[in-house]
């Protein structure tokens, strides 16, 4: 099974384990690596980002932690990049996920994944119940801000589905949305060839969606683009640290991946899965 996980947070942002609880839980579990990723500070108000005066102690705990347990797993001190990121030295950690968790509307901002209720006042009210203009704002928002940054890991491509287990709010089988998500989807590709997508089971976790991020026809295409995937859960507890991840690896057989990239020896390397 593929044993690492390299979306994970803590207890220096919104997790609820303190960062060597999860290492423990990894080494118990089997894992060769494992990755953590700070939700960056932020420059608009929220709940989950680290406080700014806080990231130097993260990084050193994450650092006193490879050091403790190098004979056991390998650590990786990362930090998941929001749009709304604040100032911080990106040349101090060992890689970036890049993600959108907001949008932008003349007056307000919304968050995407904070609750069905912020989701469908922002679908009603800024876009007319449209949620196909809905996703073209995301998407477009997504694909600005990762041309810009080129980020190691892509962070939960089609999060505006986190809410829509079943279609429960919009059907995202109909040609229309998927054309439009492969329109951002290949100028992604083009822009950042070299960044892996993750294959994210967060949702599946937390709400108990029936299926990660990306949903199966965007791993399709992205297979079909030559581009790398990774599999990660977004754990923000020791128990969601390997969740589902042998199903998920199963599905990305399915759309003919047949490896994955963890980290390794430094840096995110090819492995069999
Ligand atoms: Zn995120
Ligand atoms: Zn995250």
């Amino acid at each position: 099974m593929f044993n690492s996980n390299c979306h994970t947070h803590t207890v220096f942002c919104d997790g609820n384990n303190t960062a060597e609880e999860m290492v423990q839980s990894a080494v118990s579990l089997g894992f060769k690596s494992l990755g953590f990723s700070v939700h960056s500070p932020m420059n608009i108000e929220n709940s989950y980002a680290i406080k700014p005066n806080l990231v130097e102690e993260y990084i050193n705990t994450i650092l006193s932690l490879k050091e403790k347990y190098k004979d056991k797993i390998e650590i990786y001190n990362g930090i998941e990049l929001d749009s709304n990121w604040d100032f911080v030295d990106l040349s101090k950690f060992d890689y970036i996920i890049g993600s959108v968790h907001h949008l932008h509307c003349p007056g307000r901002i919304y968050a995407v994944d904070k609750s069905i209720e912020e989701t469908e006042e922002c679908v009603n009210k800024e876009f007319d119940g449209d949620w196909l203009s809905y996703a073209k704002c995301y998407y477009s928002e997504l694909c600005r801000f990762l041309c810009g940054l080129k980020p190691d890991v892509i962070g939960h491509f089609d999060l505006i589905e986190k809410y829509n287990n079943k279609g429960k709010l919009f059907d995202s089988t109909i040609p229309e949305y998927q054309l439009l998500v492969k329109v951002y989807l290949d100028r992604i590709c083009d822009c950042c060839p070299d960044s892996i997508f993750e294959v994210n089971t967060g949702a599946m976790f937390r709400l108990g969606n029936d299926v990660p991020y990306p949903a199966q026809f965007i791993l399709k295409h992205l297979k079909q683009r030559n581009m790398k995937i990774t599999i990660s859960s977004d754990a923000h507890s020791t128990d969601a640290l390997d969740f589902e991840f042998e199903r998920v690896q199963a599905l990305c057989k399915n759309c003919c991946f047949d490896e994955a990239y963890m980290l390794k020896g430094g840096k995110f390397e090819a492995v069999k899965i």
